[in-house]
């Protein structure tokens, strides 16, 4: 589970700073996909790295399974996001000369001890989650012999390598056309519930909010909306008041 209290973020701008998170409360359960949207500019993919613990609030507190990130030593963050949470980019970070299984092998060969049983357990972990992706064929492929929408499998499959409690995703559809965009959005779905992440989703694509189990929309980096799920016909009508 992961909380989000009162977390404000600010950066410098020039002389003065530019709020890009201020003020929101945010709570995600395990098995549960919360959407975060909004205009572009409004603080989403700032909010996802302070969740991430990547960027630290200027006051707030971010708990993760009731440990406050915010309180911690950098060195016990990293440990914290390496084996809490699991994190896919906006822009995909794969490695062009690594195979699909290669890429979500090689962070957990990296300075780990290098017993044969951690190896193999590395290995069939890769293969399992290959697989619940879809993507079982392709495992030894390079990301140049794959599609958009398969590269994307691979960032999530490999954000799942260390078995994370929240599940932290942004703007995994927006180079996708629209059917390639929905079955990404299911797959996340489906690993939630069936991996019981918490999981955050940052997306502008508005018709794949009533899908998940809550939102917020956010502008000028306020939540000025939540979405519960009941609600979803006048949620739709809201949203494209915000968008437009
Ligand atoms: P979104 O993901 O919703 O498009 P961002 O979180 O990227 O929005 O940006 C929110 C605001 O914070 C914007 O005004 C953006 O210019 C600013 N911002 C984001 N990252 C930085 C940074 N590293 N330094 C300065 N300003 C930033
Ligand atoms: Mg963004």
């Amino acid at each position: 589970m992961i909380s989000l209290n009162d977390i404000t973020l600010t950066f410098p701008d020039g002389d003065e700073r530019i709020t890009a998170v201020d003020n929101v409360t945010l709570t995600a359960h395990p098995g549960t996909v919360t959407g975060i949207t909004g205009p572009s500019g409004s603080g989403k993919s700032s909010l996802l790295a302070v969740a991430a613990t990547l960027i630290r609030p200027d006051s707030g507190q971010v708990l993760i399974d009731g440990v406050d990130a915010t309180a911690l030593a950098p060195r016990e963050a990293t440990e914290l996001r390496r084996e809490q949470i699991g994190i896919v980019f906006q822009q995909s970070n794969l490695i062009p000369s690594l195979t699909a299984h290669e890429q979500l092998t090689v962070m957990n060969e990296l300075g780990a001890r290098h017993s044969r049983g951690r190896r193999t357990a590395v290995a069939k972990r890769s293969r399992e989650l290959l697989d619940a992706v879809g993507l079982a064929p392709h495992a030894d492929k390079r990301p140049h012999q794959l599609s958009g929408g398969q590269r994307q499998r691979v960032n999530i499959a490999r954000a799942l390598m260390n078995e994370p409690s929240v599940l932290l995703i942004d703007e995994p559809t927006s180079a996708l056309d629209q059917e390639r965009g929905a079955s990404i959005i299911e797959l996340i779905l489906r690993l939630t519930g069936d991996l019981k992440t918490s999981t955050l989703l940052v997306t502008h694509d508005l018709v794949h909010l009533p899908q998940m189990h809550a939102g917020v929309t956010l502008v000028d980096g306020r939540i000025v909306d939540g979405l519960p799920r009941s609600a979803s016909t006048s949620v739709r009508a809201d949203l494209g008041a915000v968008a437009s």
